[in-house]
């Protein structure tokens, strides 16, 4: 497993203040020492149970514009979901998942982000701050941003949809928690949307698909050809290369990872590009390019439900 790692120390507004953040891959863990001010709630959600609501039942900011707005209306268990549009629309009837890695406010209590949990293989980090770029522009709020986004692509072709947190204020929830999300939404396809950390020099996409281990084996094949319609997708409407420093060809097989270990839907995670890079950097950055993204994931969600299994 490649592990990238940057140490950087930064003020924070309190006084005794100092934060040490280690930075690393964004989808390998992570280690922060700041104060705990946060602590996700357990709330009750409709549908007669109660789950680990992440502080993702925060309202959105009435000061983010229209489109980062998490979906409106119903609510089930799982969540705002998007109910099917008139028939005649493409995903009418289908289910997605959408995990947007990260929270903002996982930066801010170290105690819960650092509890172990299964991964399906090993004892792992809860969730990670996740990386962010030389400018400090949290890869959570980018994964956030592309989420929304590609949520109403969604939707507007008729999709329920299930995301897997709904603000970019709270913390958590944990990756085997994200996990269960999707895999008892029904859904038939999946996406892990993040951005790495990689060397500076490097750069582009990279696709993260699962490795067999007992409860994904019945969809390892299905993540392959879902991963190669993301990374034909992204190349061809983004214009973001294929990475010059991760995997083969932008596919890399991963098997530390909650989200792929314990998936029993088809499902890949994308590292949309390096955020240490100044040319990713300057893309992902863009809202042009975040809807870019969106639009790119959305045809290839369209074209894996679409096509022939
Ligand atoms: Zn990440």
């Amino acid at each position: 497993m490649r592990i990238a790692m940057f140490r950087r120390a930064a003020a924070t507004t309190t006084a005794a203040a100092t934060l040490l953040l280690m930075s690393m891959s964004c989808s390998g863990a992570a280690t922060t020492t700041v104060p705990p001010t946060v602590r996700p709630t357990t709330s009750p959600v409709s549908g007669g149970t109660t789950q680990a609501a992440p502080a993702h039942t925060t309202p959105a900011s009435a000061t983010e514009p229209a489109h980062r707005r998490p979906p409106a209306g119903p609510v089930d268990r799982n969540g705002p979901v998007r109910h099917t549009g008139p028939a005649g629309l493409p995903l009418v009837g289908r289910t997605v998942g959408i995990d947007p890695g990260h929270n903002g406010g996982n930066f801010n209590d170290p105690s819960y982000i650092n509890q172990l949990i299964w991964n399906g293989r090993e004892m792992e980090h809860c969730n990670t701050t996740g990386t962010e770029t030389d400018g400090g522009y949290t890869e959570a709020q980018f994964n956030f941003n592309v989420a929304t986004d590609l949520a109403a692509e969604l939707a507007a072709q008729g999709a329920r949809v299930v995301m897997t947190r709904h603000t970019n204020t709270g913390v958590g929830p944990c990756v085997n928690t994200r996990a269960a999300i999707i895999d008892r939404s029904g859904a038939s396809v999946a996406i892990d949307i993040h951005a790495d950390g990689g060397p500076p020099g490097g750069r582009g996409i990279a696709i993260l698909e699962p490795v067999a281990d007992g409860p994904n084996d019945h969809v390892i094949a299905a993540s392959k050809r879902f991963g190669q319609d993301v990374l034909t997708q992204f190349e061809a409407v983004t214009g973001m290369p294929s990475s010059t420093y991760d995997g083969i060809g932008g596919i890399v097989f991963r098997d530390d990872l909650a989200g792929l270990n314990l998936t029993t839907v088809p499902e890949v995670l994308i590292e949309s590009a390096n955020m240490r890079n100044s040319t990713d950097a300057a893309m992902l950055t863009d809202p042009a390019f975040q809807r870019l993204e969106a639009q790119a994931l959305d045809r290839a969600i369209l074209q894996f439900l679409t096509a022939a299994p």
